[in-house]
């Protein structure tokens, strides 16, 4: 596999007779010849649409634009691009027009819990900063496809700084995401500005950058933006791999480049229907990506954006993913597959059931071979009573501020210093009517 290849460099020749490796591996050219039109897919690409699919992908990209980057449209197997994984993550669907009574503009609140432009604050600890409005190729399948393509590309360094302050402001916010859009559109000096602001707050303890770019555009992994990166460890960074077909040797490359420079990298897939559906290109994927130092980190169930109806999936096939995954290969290959709460109740682990039973000393397990199993508990196990009071704790944790921190949700109810017994929804009406009766 080269890094240019054929199909490449007649792509090349083809958006402009003179043009060479070093302009097809300059990602300004790359982003500047971007693939926007169906005539331009068409030429680049010798697919041919019919004058009824013309008319009707042109009302889906009124809506929803088109942006594909030279690279990543040479990856599309022509002679098949019906079935193609790559087509259909970058190409118009008609489908995307339909909208069920189900979907949702903004299925996971990211606006309504935003307390400033640019930022979404859903978990304590951490918060996700929307850095770039714009990526160099638009996934069909985006769960922001509500922003794609909107004119204020970057936000200026007025709105930045306003998600700035409200970090600074926030103390309890330790891990800041950048993303976007593509944080990576941004130029490096904007970056090395950003990071330079973000780092400098004395509570952020790590910074995460989400990028599509090792996939799509690999030649934005260059050694300068590496110098600019490398200043502010510990940057961890994550990429968005969805088939096997995407790790070419350009996409190899720009990973090494990230690993030999120590960013931990770390991979979010989508689970898409006849995309990678399927639990052995799945594990082809997860093998793949360890083999170029990248941990797959999540497996998403498409989200209720709308649009994508015809890219979902039942649950039950991400569980059969991991069913085929969890013991039949190596932990570390093996993601996590969450489902994005609609409403912004954040990310929520889906797994096969392993306990099959439990007693108050067996607990009945199965593996994934099928054989049961049971564990015995410990019967001197004495369970001691936590106040919080870590000072006196024979664990020896000194944590100062332990007895100001407050369990969350369902570790509430499992502690011992928070008397709550119950979690109940504000709209019960057996309480209310309880409240009512001054009870
Ligand atoms: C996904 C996400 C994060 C990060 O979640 P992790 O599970 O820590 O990777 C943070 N904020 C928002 C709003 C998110 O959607």
């Amino acid at each position: 596999m080269q890094i240019f290849n054929d199909v490449q460099q007649e792509i090349a020749r083809k958006i402009k007779p003179e043009s060479n490796i070093s302009n097809w591996k300059d990602w300004k050219w790359q982003l500047k010849n971007s693939v926007k039109t169906i005539q331009k897919f068409e030429s680049l690409t010798g697919i041919r649409f019919s004058e009824a699919d013309r008319r009707l992908i042109d009302k889906t990209l009124d809506r929803f634009p088109l942006s594909i980057t030279p690279y990543y449209l040479s990856l599309i197997d022509t002679d098949n691009y019906q079935n193609d994984p790559v087509f259909k993550q970058a190409f118009a669907d008609i489908n995307e027009l339909t909208v069920l009574k189900t979907d949702m503009v903004d299925p996971l609140s990211e606006d309504t819990d935003s307390p400033v432009p640019g930022i979404t604050h859903r978990y304590p600890d951490r918060v996700l900063f929307h850095v770039s409005n714009v990526c160099s190729m638009y996934c069909r399948h985006c769960t922001r496809k509500r922003k794609v393509g909107d004119i204020d590309s970057i936000p200026g360094k007025a709105q930045l700084l306003d998600g700035i302050e409200y970090i600074k402001n926030t103390p309890q916010v330790r891990d800041v995401l950048l993303s976007g859009g593509d944080p990576l559109m941004l130029s490096d000096s904007y970056l090395d500005w950003l990071l330079s602001e973000i780092t400098a707050i004395p509570h952020v303890e790590v910074v995460r950058i989400g990028t599509r770019m090792p996939v799509v555009l690999p030649y934005r992994i260059t050694s300068s933006l590496i110098d600019v990166l490398k200043k502010y460890q510990p940057l961890w960074i994550n990429t968005h791999f969805n088939h096997p077909r995407e790790i070419t040797a350009s996409s190899k490359e720009a990973l090494a480049m990230l690993a030999n420079a120590g960013f931990p990298l770390g991979n979010q897939s989508v689970l898409l229907a006849n995309v990678n559906d399927c639990p052995r290109i799945m594990k082809k994927l997860v093998h793949k990506l360890v083999q170029n130092r990248v941990r797959p980190y999540y497996i998403y169930q498409c989200d209720l954006s709308e649009g994508l109806s015809h890219f979902r999936t039942p649950v039950g096939k991400g569980i059969e993913i991991m069913e085929s995954l969890i013991g039949h290969t190596s932990g570390f290959a093996v993601p996590t597959y969450v489902i994005d709460a609609p409403g912004g109740g954040g990310k929520i682990p889906i797994m096969p059931n392993y306990i099959i039973s439990w007693s108050t000393n067996k607990v009945v397990l199965r593996n994934y071979e099928g054989i049961i199993t049971t564990y015995t508990e410990p019967e001197s196990y004495e369970s001691k009573f936590c106040d919080r009071n870590c000072n006196e704790c024979n664990l020896e944790l000194q944590l100062d501020e332990a007895d100001e921190q407050k369990g969350v949700g369902i570790e509430q109810l499992l502690s011992d210093y928070d008397e709550a017994i119950s979690l109940i929804p504000d709209n019960n009406e057996r309480y209310n009517r309880r409240d009512n009766n001054g009870g």
